[in-house]
């Protein structure tokens, strides 16, 4: 790390203390972000620690929709992003309205809704949930009733896959996730035959590749298999920024990405430079009116408490939430 790359760690540190911040980051942030994060993971677990920071400033190093949540779950909270063009192709496939009229055709229908979603999405769906808990969502739904499934067809087509359950599923992706494609995993896996194939389930090649895998995971779950396996090489089927934590966390074990130019240009928007003057001036603040945000927060809370097993579910709605 440069001279000047340090300084701005340190003023970052700094600042942190002084304005009882703290610092969330998303796996697939830039190294350099990921290296001074307090915390780091996937939407859910940075949802849940959002959920229980005593800090009066959060600073979320992540995409749009991230900072969202982290602000619906703390309306007391000053939640600020570094860059707030920082957005997500996937989340901006579906607005409240056309899910309005997509319910408004299923009368009666449950709306799961993936967490990379805008807040106005959110606050129109019954469960929200992630990769790491869609499958807890999805099983915890009545069977006798229809459901939706959005913005991500391909987590909806894996979900489908492991419950058997038939739902309707909006046609959304992920680019990036798109990027990565079966033909270079099979020239990958071929290359490297002792290698375990771990993949996403967002990625557009899923149905072809789902019997190559060696496992289907979250970017938390993906982080928490390498760590066990006895394996020592890895093809990485997801965003390749979250290498810089597996390398850190398994130094004796091998990375591939499944795609180099696999990486969110969303996500690598945030940098140290702008972490820090985030913290100087308290900005960029991510505001979510409170009509929207009780909404959104019940449908979060819904997700939060299918995902804990102490939790207690909380019941489904008859009909569509007022
Ligand atoms: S990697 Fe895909 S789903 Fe994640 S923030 Fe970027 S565009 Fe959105």
């Amino acid at each position: 790390m440069t001279d000047e790359k340090q300084e701005i760690v340190a003023d970052i540190l700094r600042l942190k203390k002084e304005r009882n911040a703290v610092i969330l980051a998303h796996n697939y942030q830039r190294g350099e972000i990921q290296d001074v994060a307090d915390f780091l993971g996937d939407s859910l677990g940075l949802t849940q620690q959002a959920a229980r920071t005593k800090a009066e400033v959060i600073v979320f190093c992540g995409v749009h929709f991230m900072a969202e949540t982290a602000a619906i779950m703390n309306p007391d909270k000053r939640v600020i992003i570094p860059d707030k063009e920082a957005g997500c192709s996937l989340a901006s496939m579906i607005s409240a309205e056309s899910l309005r009229r997509w319910k408004e055709e299923h009368p009666g229908a449950v709306a799961v809704t993936y967490i990379n979603c805008t807040a106005e999405v959110k606050a129109e769906s019954d469960y929200i949930c992630t990769s790491t808990n869609a499958l807890k969502v999805v099983e915890a739904i009545p069977p006798d009733r229809e459901i939706l499934f959005a913005p991500d067809q391909f987590l909806g087509t894996y979900l489908q896959e492991k419950t058997g359950r038939k739902m309707h599923l909006w046609p959304g992706y992920c680019h990036v996730h798109n990027r990565i494609k079966t033909d270079e995993i099979v020239r990958l896996k071929a290359e490297h035959p002792r290698a375990e194939f771990v993949m996403h389930p967002e990625c557009g090649c899923l149905t072809s590749c789902m019997p190559l895998a060696d496992k289907v995971a979250s970017t938390e779950g993906i982080v928490k298999h390498v760590g066990r396996s006895p394996r020592e090489e890895f093809i990485i089927g997801t965003d390749a920024g979250i290498l810089h934590r597996l390398r850190k966390e398994n130094p004796r074990k091998t990375f591939f990405p499944a795609a180099e130019e696999a990486t969110c240009e969303f996500m690598r928007l945030n940098t140290l430079e702008k972490l820090l003057w985030s913290l100087e001036d308290l900005e960029v603040k991510v505001v979510v009116p409170e009509e929207i945000a009780r909404k959104a927060r019940r449908a979060i809370q819904r997700m939060l408490e299918v995902g804990d097993p102490g939790g207690s579910v909380q019941p489904l709605p008859e009909h569509p939430l007022d």
